[in-house]
């Protein structure tokens, strides 16, 4: 048993008892972990407010073997999501991100540039200048980059060929890339990708982590790169997440 010590953002609660709860971190030094945090539901309990759903904390905790639910001991907070007032979707957008690090990610497989995405997504989320669609955008975008499931944008999944923007491509969802016309069959259901939005999602997947691009994307390009990337967090996930009923992009 060893105590380790990580900056982490609160992604998922369950209660445990009366008074304690499960609290799943997504960390900046271990990944995702879950860890019993005793006496969290109580009024003064141990851990103040460091502990609510995407509040970013400096947490202790005594990590067990496989199996066995690790302990919290300590919980500072960091820093707590505040959207402007009013700003239910932005919640939303933060719940989004949540779901994605807890539906797709495995626990203690670490990777500090996904969590600097989450936390610099948050970050603009909380921020009311910013625009709500491009932020969840290049959140989808960055995060399959990082977990390795953006689809291959340079060439095409069947032929090999690199991709031209002035010829029409399709989604191949199950391959997780994009397909030429003349690849294009029956058999692989796929959905029709403009070259411009193409475009758009190299440029959002060559960015540094947490860049904020804004102002260039069309809306209709907006509109494809989502349905993009949900069909390949979809794909990944088994499901919808089911934030995304609340976040309608368009
Ligand atoms: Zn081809």
């Amino acid at each position: 048993m060893t105590s380790e010590k990580t900056d982490a953002i609160v992604i998922r609660q369950v209660d445990f008892s009366e008074s304690s709860r499960v609290v799943t971190f997504f960390s900046r030094d271990f990944g995702k972990f879950a860890a019993l945090a005793k006496g969290a539901k109580r009024l003064r309990g141990p851990f103040d407010a460091a502990l609510d759903l995407l509040s970013c904390c400096r947490v202790v905790f005594i990590r067990k073997s496989a199996g066995t639910l690790n302990l919290l001991t300590e919980a500072r907070l960091n820093s707590r999501f505040r959207p402007a007032s009013g700003e239910l979707l932005r919640v939303y957008g933060g719940y989004y991100v949540a779901e994605l690090l807890d539906g797709l990610t495995e626990d203690f497989d670490v990777a500090p540039s996904l969590y600097d995405l989450a936390l610099s997504t948050l970050n603009f989320l909380s921020d009311p200048k910013t625009h709500l669609p491009s932020i969840l955008i290049q959140f989808e975008v960055q995060f399959l980059r990082e977990i390795g499931l953006l689809p291959n944008l340079s060439a095409c999944s069947v032929c090999g060929d690199d991709i031209h923007l002035d010829h029409k491509y399709a989604h191949w969802v199950t391959q997780g890339g994009l397909l030429c016309s003349r690849c294009r069959h029956e058999e692989y259901s796929g959905n029709s990708v403009q070259a411009g939005t193409i475009q758009t999602l190299r440029e959002i997947s060559e960015c540094d982590t947490g860049v904020f691009v804004d102002g260039q994307i069309s809306g209709s390009q907006l509109i494809e790169c989502h349905r993009l990337a949900v069909s390949s967090i979809v794909q990944a996930m088994g499901r919808k997440p089911s934030t995304l009923r609340y976040l309608q992009i368009q």
